[in-house]
């Protein structure tokens, strides 16, 4: 059997930088959409909060089709703090085809409310009949009479659906509901039996005299997928076991434009609606060309999740090209974007986000070593020092110390080195590493 060969692949992986940031909770705003100077997590930063304010109410208001919003600032100025504060956040590995895992995350961001029809049938319990024929056989059969309000109905029980029955009780005079498409019984508004489990015993659900329509009620049912999930699981042959095993693969093309026109079909009909998520880029200027004009082609689809990229970078080269941009971004994209400047931390704006870290990891810390640690982060970087708190706090307890003192910071500074110290170290090593 010829067998089409999938490329070894991984998925794209959520951001797994939540832990850094676990104190952000929103953007600290007031009604009025005025940043307050420490609230939600959120320290200062006050022009680009404000900012991410208001693109976040157009986001709300629908007005901001085609373009995406460009997170700008030196390193460890909350540009991925205010991204979280603004959504919840993916990004993407690049262990995929570029463009493929683009796609993926596009997709992952999109999500489909799909309302399906269902026939449920309710009826009060005439008889249930379970005949277990002797062991070793495995089998159980039986039969449960349903009255609805016309007539009787029987269904045909499996296996598995005759041991939730008499685990729950079931019995004569009990309104249940049957759902036609999935078998699922319920009874005071409870399932006891899954789908699932139901259809793996290869058991059928069948009607006797019922006819079509006639007694059936209809209800609604929603779900929410992805974009991505729907394209998974038409494009592999185990259907959504693939999201489990994670062999999601790279998806045909073809693939994903029939998906498209089905769920505007959908919308259309009235039975899909479309919630574009937010799409978190870091390290935008990591991107080369051809990732950069499918962005661009990507914003225009009808199908795209608000875009949100953050970049440390100035003037730099485009990434495989010889060009020079702002961002290292190509100029025709830079032109959709909304840009948010951030600007680096005070003293004291450090010394409260340190604060912030501190209660986040229960880290008690003297006011000293608070200050130390201030002076740390604004002198190598805010992020540096609030890695220090963790190990810190570590140091502390090792010696049975419940508050961490100057000692414990002057510690965990000498064992582990800041970037700037680390490439000193590079320099003056540098022999005894190349031989
Ligand atoms: P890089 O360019 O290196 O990616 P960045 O600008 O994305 O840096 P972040 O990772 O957002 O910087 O910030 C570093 C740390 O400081 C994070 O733990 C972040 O949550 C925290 N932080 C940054 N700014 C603020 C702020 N205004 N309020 C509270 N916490 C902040």
């Amino acid at each position: 059997m010829a067998t089409t060969k999938v490329p070894e692949v991984r998925d794209i992986t959520r951001i797994e930088r939540i832990g850094a940031h676990s104190h952000i909770r929103g953007l600290g705003l007031d009604d009025a959409l005025e940043p307050r100077q420490v609230s939600q997590g959120m320290v200062g930063q006050l022009a680009s909060r404000r900012a991410a304010g208001v693109i976040l109410e157009m986001i709300k208001d629908g007005h901001i089709a085609g373009r995406a919003v460009l997170i700008a600032g030196q390193p460890g100025t909350g540009k991925t703090a205010i991204a979280m504060a603004m959504a919840g956040s993916e990004i993407f590995s690049l262990e995929m085809s570029k463009t493929e895992s683009l796609s993926q995350a596009f997709r992952k961001a999109i999500g489909v409310r799909i309302k399906e029809e269902t026939e449920i049938i309710e009826g009060e319990v005439v008889e249930i009949q379970i005949d277990r024929p002797a062991t070793g056989t495995g089998a159980k059969v039986g039969k449960l009479t349903l009255k609805t309000t016309e007539m009787e109905t029987i269904y045909d029980l499996g296996n598995k659906m005759i041991d939730s029955l008499s685990k729950e009780k079931v019995q004569a005079g009990d309104v249940i509901t049957i759902d036609k498409a999935t078998g699922k019984i319920s009874k005071l508004g409870r399932s006891f039996t899954r789908a699932r489990d139901y259809d793996a015993m290869g058991a059928q659900t069948q009607f006797v005299q019922c006819p079509e329509g006639e007694l059936q009620k209809r209800k609604e049912v929603v779900h929410t997928v992805s974009l991505h999930e729907i394209d998974v699981i038409n494009s592999r042959t185990q259907g959504f076991l693939a999201l489990f095993s994670g062999d999601t693969g790279e998806i045909k093309a073809e693939v994903r434009e029939q998906i498209n026109a089905k769920v505007c079909e959908w919308r259309e009909e009235g039975k899909a609606e479309i919630i574009p998520g937010v799409l978190f880029i870091d390290e935008v200027h990591m991107l080369d060309m051809e990732c950069f004009s499918f962005l661009n082609r990507a914003l225009e689809s009808d199908l795209s999740p608000v875009l949100i990229m953050a970049t440390n970078r100035g003037i730099t080269r485009i990434r495989g090209t010889n060009y020079q941009s702002p961002h290292g971004i190509p100029i025709d994209l830079l032109d959709r974007l909304l840009i948010i400047a951030t600007s680096p931390y005070t003293e004291k704006e450090t010394r409260q986000i340190l604060k912030i870290r501190c209660e986040e990891e229960d880290v008690e810390l003297s006011d000293e070593a608070h200050t130390v640690l201030t002076r740390i982060g604004m002198e190598t970087s805010l992020r540096y020092a609030i890695q220090l708190i963790s190990t810190a706090g570590l140091v502390c307890r090792k010696r049975k110390g419940t508050e961490v003192q100057v000692e414990d910071i002057k510690r965990v500074y000498s064992l582990f080195l800041d970037e700037a110290r680390s490439s000193q170290y590079m320099k003056e090593y540098q022999d005894s590493f190349l031989f």
